[in-house]
């Protein structure tokens, strides 16, 4: 029987383990982390996602773990709506659902456990690889503990350890932001459904929704031409100054419990090759993703699919390892062109926003016509849209 190691139980790594498990393959997952809730962790889930989990007849998790469909998304330029767009805006697909992704993972993860195939390791690193000749052959834990496998599957995020380990190159694509997340109190002023509010204001742009435990969540970007001194600044009165009043309002009567933001860093890449002998890489290890339109949870559950229809048939059996290592490369094959068009649409969003940044004549001219332009950028919105919410390529569980 063959016997998988599959590091970090980020979604590549929890899900692809849970298909292995169900499908009686001997799997190890080892996360680093002791607690899912102590790392920040996206919770967009765009149709595609949503499609990958019922296509894994996990949709029905969703149901039990806190989430909150998007109602609409809407546009504002200094004050001013630029447009809005109902959420789903194609029929017959899922709304885009935000969805408590600690909880998704501890939930997958149970699934797993179910299965006497299935070893969860938790709380310890993965710190080295194992070698036997060319061929990766395990992983070594910090506890030194090593683990042999026929084949190691590196889930382990954007800085993964695994693709350092196995001298995978990882091209950085230009144009990474930072962005300081907030939590704030839900408020009355906000209309009970669940919006997702994109603010441009003079140069700066936040994005601000209802997250699925129910608080509001302010993301702002920290662009690489603003010198803002993040740590020393007066945020309640500077995001109230950059917001509609009814924003402002709230930010300034709730400003004494608004806690210190997070810093997150936004990492934006490829890998030229997600493979060697014995390993592969996944998910955020093999292409990190901008959190523009929640696209890098719903990549890494379609990566899964695609691993899965093309290793479960060898895994089942008695490995050859030839064979094994000669297939790692058509998964990269199927999935890069996926990436490539998610990563360059994303690419192109910020691009928008970066255009309405930087000039103060397109603002004002956007602004004084806006029941012309409004609807045109809506247009133009709604077109690049389509592939990001349902996926570029067909993606289906065949095993
Ligand atoms: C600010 C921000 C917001 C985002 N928002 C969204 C969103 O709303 N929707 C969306 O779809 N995407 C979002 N993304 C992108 C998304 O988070 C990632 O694309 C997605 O989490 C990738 O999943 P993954 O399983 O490949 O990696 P990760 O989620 O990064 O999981 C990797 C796991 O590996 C573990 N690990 C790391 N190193 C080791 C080691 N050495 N040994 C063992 N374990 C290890 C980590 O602890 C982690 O649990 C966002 C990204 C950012 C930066």
């Amino acid at each position: 029987m063959a016997k998988v190691v599959i590091v970090g139980a980020g979604p590549t790594g929890a899900a692809l383990a849970l298909l292995l498990a169900q499908r009686g393959i001997d799997v190890t997952l080892v996360e680093a982390a002791r607690n899912f809730r102590r790392t920040f962790r996206g919770e967009g889930l765009m149709p595609s996602g949503l499609a990958a989990l019922d296509q894994m007849g996990l949709l029905g998790l969703v149901e039990t773990v806190p989430h909150q469909a998007l109602t609409a998304w809407e546009y504002l330029l200094e004050g001013r709506r630029m447009f809005q767009a109902p959420e789903p805006f194609q029929s017959g697909t899922l709304p885009c659902t935000l969805v408590s992704q600690p909880a998704l993972l501890e939930a997958l993860v149970e699934q797993a456990r179910r299965h006497p195939q299935f070893k969860w390791i938790s709380g310890t690193a993965v710190n080295a690889l194992l070698r036997e000749g060319n061929r990766i052959s395990g992983v070594q834990l910090a506890d030194g503990r090593t683990l042999n496998a026929d084949l190691v599957i590196g889930a382990d995020g954007r800085n993964s350890l695994v693709r350092q380990q196995a001298s995978l190159e990882m091209k950085t694509l230009s144009h990474s932001i930072d962005l300081l997340w907030f939590k704030l109190a839900d408020s009355s002023c906000l209309p009970p459904e669940n919006i997702f509010y994109a603010i441009v204001h003079g140069r700066q742009t936040m994005g601000l929704f209802r997250s699925a435990e129910g608080s509001l969540q302010l993301a702002w970007a920290l662009h690489d031409d603003d010198p803002t001194d993040w740590k020393n600044t007066d945020w309640p009165q500077k995001i109230a100054a950059a917001s509609p009043t009814w924003l402002a309002q709230h930010l300034l009567k709730h400003a004494q419990e608004i806690e210190r933001p997070l810093l997150l860093s936004v990492v934006v890449g490829r890998c030229p090759q997600w493979s060697v002998p014995g390993l592969l890489i996944l998910g955020d290890a093999a292409h990190p993703m901008s959190p523009i339109r929640a696209q890098g949870i719903n990549m890494a559950l379609r990566d899964v699919i695609v691993a899965a229809n093309h290793l479960v048939p060898l895994l089942q059996n008695a490995v050859n390892p030839d064979v094994l290592d000669q297939v790692l490369p058509q998964v990269q094959a199927e999935r890069e062109p996926e990436i490539i068009r998610a990563q360059t649409l994303q690419n192109e969003e910020l691009a928008q926003g970066d255009r309405l940044r930087h000039s103060p004549l397109l603002r004002a001219i956007v602004k004084s016509t806006l029941p012309l332009s409004g609807p045109m950028i809506r247009t133009s919105w709604l077109r690049r849209q389509r592939q990001l919410r349902q996926g570029v390529t067909e993606v289906r569980l065949q095993v």
